[in-house]
């Protein structure tokens, strides 16, 4: 059994370490924050095999320049951070060609699929399967043209198996009676789910996982030291953690580490805002997509949650707290009867690579390292199948799909 050292609480670290702990490795997880605290404390819930589209699309080049000059449009760059955009901004461009995004929803739905399969023995194991539902959700459409500009969407999920339902707008009404009657037609996915707290998900699993031994610790982590061999300790801010295994899971920060050990890679943070309203007096059977919006409405035990906006401003910026308002702006649209009167507003960062893939697998250059960071938009749906390829690997087992398309070394 390995000594190994996970870099990373979120819930892509937590639920690596778990897998890696069934294994019976000696893991210890390092993190600066308490699990759950960061990028993966306020999405949108959302698990969901249909979530295999790419950000990256044929034609959204065309439809940026309206995203940006619209005050409540899903896409914000403060200009004076662009030009250290520029490079992974070219990237994502170049990743909107039909064949490449085929590709790309191939590998998404190879992984994505195995969210339910993955996350719900974990789940078990620490007594919380309650969180996770598979009510289904809608997306929903303000004119029928719109949703037929979204038709490439639609085939390359149903292509691969998403059961996606046309509905019209009585449909709508029936399946989520308060929101208001806006949208002329949507689409109904039956067999995806949610989680009705993405922070106690990771809070939960990672207290099990210390109850099945793991160590958690909170410590910044400084540098990797090198040794003959490659990797061997981490140099924190209380002291050397040694160990025969690394696996970075550093969320957005794994672009520094992962450069350091040889492999550069384009990873940016996709900045993005929820609101959620802890006594909204509203009745919500399963999650709501408004997809010219880009946005998700979530039930959640802590009331309901509107999230979704892709800033680019850079890691450390102070968050817009204007692009959580334009949040609160469409709620008010989509369900003009919302209680708003208890609200709070949360910035995260999706670690975002240009191609909509994360990294997962094997560092280039050494052997006893493994990287599962870059999960974007879908860190919460491909944590828990990452955290099992990641156990395969380090075990010498084969995973159960093919991860060429994650490798690190893809650009
Ligand atoms: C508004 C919004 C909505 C979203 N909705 C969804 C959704 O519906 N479904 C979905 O699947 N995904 C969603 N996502 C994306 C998802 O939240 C992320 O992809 C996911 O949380 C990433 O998890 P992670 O563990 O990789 O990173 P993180 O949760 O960011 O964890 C990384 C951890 O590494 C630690 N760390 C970094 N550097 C150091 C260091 N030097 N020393 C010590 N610790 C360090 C950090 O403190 C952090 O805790 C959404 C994201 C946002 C912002």
């Amino acid at each position: 059994m390995k000594k190994i050292t996970v870099i990373g609480a979120g819930i892509v670290g937590i639920a690596t370490a778990s897998y890696l702990r069934r294994d019976g490795h000696d893991v210890t997880v390092v993190d600066k924050l308490p699990p759950g605290e960061y990028a993966s404390f306020g999405n949108a819930g959302i698990l969901s095999p249909g979530s295999c589209v790419p950000i990256a699309m044929p034609g959204i080049l065309g439809k940026v320049p309206g995203y940006l000059s619209d005050p409540m449009g899903p896409l914000k760059v403060r200009w004076p951070y662009f030009p250290q955009a520029l490079p992974w901004l070219l990237r994502f461009v170049t990743s909107t060609g039909l064949a490449q995004v085929e590709k790309t929803a191939d590998a998404l739905i190879s992984l994505l699929s195995q969210t339910f399969d993955a996350h719900r023995p974990l789940a078990q194991n620490a007594g919380c399967s309650d969180i996770i539902r598979q009510t289904g959700y809608i997306v929903v459409y303000d004119t029928k043209q719109a949703y037929r500009n979204d038709a490439l969407a639609w085939k390359l999920r149903r292509d691969r198996g998403v059961v996606c339902n046309e509905i019209d707008a009585d449909a709508i009404a029936k399946l989520v009676p308060a929101l208001a009657r806006n949208y002329e037609c949507g689409v109904y996915l039956p067999e995806q789910g949610y989680v009705t707290n993405p922070e106690r998900l990771t809070k939960t699993l990672a207290a099990q996982f210390q109850k099945d031994g793991g160590v958690i610790l909170q410590r910044d982590v400084l540098d990797i030291e090198m040794g003959a061999q490659g990797p061997q300790a981490l140099l924190t801010d209380a002291g050397r953690l040694e160990f025969d295994t690394l696996v970075l899971c550093a969320g957005v920060h794994s672009g520094k580490f992962a450069a350091k050990l040889g492999d550069a890679v384009p990873l940016e943070a996709e900045r993005g805002y929820h609101v959620t309203y802890s006594d909204p007096d509203l009745q919500l059977p399963m999650p709501v997509c408004a997809a010219q919006n880009k946005l998700f409405v979530t039930p959640m035990e802590m009331g309901t949650r509107i999230a979704g906006q892709s800033e680019f401003a850079g890691i450390e910026a102070e968050p817009d707290y204007g692009r959580a308002d334009v949040l609160a702006k469409h709620m008010k649209r989509m369900f003009p009867q919302v209680r708003d009167v208890e609200t709070t507003r949360w910035m995260g960062r999706r670690p975002s690579m240009p191609d909509s893939k994360p990294v997962i697998g094997r560092a280039t250059q050494y052997a006893n390292t493994y990287y599962a960071f870059g999960h974007g938009h879908i860190g919460l749906v491909g944590s828990a199948p990452t955290g099992r390829i990641i156990a395969d690997l380090v075990a010498g087992r084969t995973p159960n799909i093919d991860i060429a398309p994650f490798r690190v070394d893809r650009f």
